[in-house]
């Protein structure tokens, strides 16, 4: 991307969560409804080198790519308001930047030099902006995490700075999205915590191009001429974002306030009409939408939507297909554990995510058989698709024992397992890509082959898929033949029938499991086949 690429920064201050990775993606959609081509990446100012190892309650989900990265949840938003696909190049951490700059200064690449973090640290930086893709997309998108003023975001931010001097003012554009609040007691908008974080930002060298300004309440001209006059940003570039009813209105809503074109002449850049019906399209369905569709989801980070993202937005997209609002109940599974599952009943369908660990398995296992008897839709992402296997070992094929090794090492049965446990019981497999699928996560994209006469072989209507990991244990190949003669149907394998992808229960109106996490493919403008085929036996369970 080094000679036509152009570049738009997109830093926050005043207060974190403000939506700095929905204004970014929705200001490249913007662009893609010009009919160019965008790019995105996310910097993140923390020391984990990615945020695998995070708990979702610190960092909410972790989004997966299809070369197999583990990274942060804004890469979602990227995916879902652009046709951009993102990949390992996609987001950084500090700790990543600086394992590789140590690394090389152990192999002695540095001649001897003191290593600092001017210039190396934001030379690997900049390396990391400007190698993101190489096919020269008419404009990056890069969003610095954190809140200017952190510690943290400093060499980000010393990094960003050099390359407006590098590559000059024609191909670097600084957004700054700040918070102008409503103080209720004198009835009035605040400007000064914009006007103090955009002096933190001068102070380290550089001067928004842009403010976006979150606020409760319209911004009139007379507090943003004021903002302008204190940043030295231009009226016009004082851009307001209000709140929405659903994020899929952000993007029309910076076009209204101008923003993609503040953009574009700053480039001196052509701009065309967008074509922004796409956007248009999802708000209205979003609004007509009359019937309400219920559905359970049985997991463990309940109290936090932002640890299962991508699949409540899946869910809601699919949701838009069939005309229909998708409620979630959230529901721990320990509450199912300690209460029995009469929650479930208020449910037209049963939704169990992936997850790691052991707490709430019995739950959510109780749960599973509840639905499968009772046909009750269900959906089993991931452990979700594993414990619909135990339960089926367990009350189905007569293996009381069953269960996942990932819970107990010794148990009796081991459905579920990692693939070195049963090889060595001298079942051979065919690996996949992924050297590391032994011990450690399988992670991201692997092909996957449907029977045709199944609920996901229709619901897909084709028999060669691709989609996403992150997991370590599997369907244990040694209770195949068993299970699947007392009726479980294996419906989607690895092309050389390796590994179980999909498994169905018989004779039940809708009940899938899938070893893979399809909700990171899901789009608002493409819903997913098998969100759509599950909410539609949800929509038909409840009429
Ligand atoms: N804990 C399970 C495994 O590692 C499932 C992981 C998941 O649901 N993402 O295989």
């Amino acid at each position: 991307m080094a000679d036509k690429t152009r570049f738009v920064f997109v830093t926050g201050g005043v207060v974190s969560s403000l939506g700095k990775g929905i204004a970014a993606a929705s200001l490249a959609a913007l662009f893609e409804a010009r009919g160019l081509t965008v790019a995105m990446q996310k910097l993140d100012p923390y020391i984990n080198v990615d945020p695998g190892t995070m708990s979702p309650f610190q960092h909410g989900e972790v989004f997966v790519t299809d070369d197999g990265a583990e990274t942060d949840l804004d890469l979602g938003y990227y995916e879902r308001f652009t046709h951009t696909h993102t990949s390992k190049r996609s987001n950084y951490t500090t700790g990543r930047i600086y394992e590789s700059v140590i690394r090389r200064e152990r192999r002695g690449d540095y001649l001897g030099a003191t290593v600092q973090v001017i210039p190396h640290i934001t030379n690997a930086i900049k390396n990391a902006i400007l190698s993101l893709r190489a096919d020269e997309p008419d404009i990056a998108l890069v969003e610095i995490g954190g809140t200017v003023g952190d510690i943290e975001s400093l060499p980000f931010l010393e990094a960003i700075r050099q390359l407006r001097f590098d590559l000059g003012r024609e191909r670097t554009a600084f957004i700054h999205l700040t918070l102008v609040p409503y103080i209720r007691a004198a009835g009035e908008l605040k400007t000064k915590p914009t006007q103090h974080s955009v002096q933190k930002l001068r102070e380290i060298g550089i001067q928004p191009d842009v403010l976006l300004c979150r606020s409760e309440k319209p911004i009139g001209k007379g507090q943003r001429d004021k903002i302008a006059l204190f940043c030295n940003v231009p009226s016009h570039a004082v851009i307001e974002v209000l709140d929405v009813d659903t994020i899929y209105e952000v993007p029309l809503k910076l076009n209204e306030g101008g923003l993609s074109s503040v953009i574009l002449d700053h480039f001196g850049m052509h701009n065309p009409e967008p074509d922004l019906s796409v956007w248009e399209d999802i708000c209205k369905k979003a609004r007509e939408a009359s019937e309400t569709v219920r559905i359970a989801m049985v997991g463990k980070y309940v109290e936090l939507a932002d640890a299962y993202k991508s699949l409540n937005e899946a869910l809601m997209h699919a949701g838009l297909t069939h005309g229909v609002r998708v409620e979630v109940d959230y529901v721990d599974a320990e509450v199912l554990e300690r209460e029995g599952l009469e929650r479930l009943k208020k449910s037209d369908a049963v939704l169990v995510p992936g997850g790691f660990g052991e707490r709430g398995t019995e739950g959510k296992i109780a749960a599973i058989r509840y639905v499968r008897e009772n046909k009750v839709p269900y959906f089993g992402i991931c452990l979700g698709m594993q414990l619909a296997v135990v339960e089926f070992s367990r009350n189905v094929a007569g293996l009381r024992g069953a269960g996942s090794s990932e819970f107990d090492e010794k148990v009796e049965h081991p459905v579920i397992a990692l693939m070195t446990q049963w090889e060595q019981e001298g079942v051979r497999v065919q690996r996949g890509h992924n050297d590391d699928l032994g011990g450690t996560m399988r992670l991201g994209g692997y092909p996957c082959k449907l029977k045709a006469d199944s609920h996901a072989g229709r619901a897909y209507d084709e028999s060669d898929i691709r989609e996403r990991h992150r997991h370590r244990y599997e369907f244990n190949n040694t209770y195949r033949k068993q299970l699947e003669e007392a009726g479980l149907i294996v419906s989607g394998t690895l092309p050389d029938d390796s590994l179980v992808e999909v498994i169905e229960a018989p004779d039940h109106p809708w009940f899938v499991g899938c070893q893979f996490h399809p909700e990171f493919l899901s789009r608002p403008y493409a819903a997913h086949p098998l969100f759509t085929a599950f909410v539609g036996a949800a929509k038909k369970a409840r009429a």
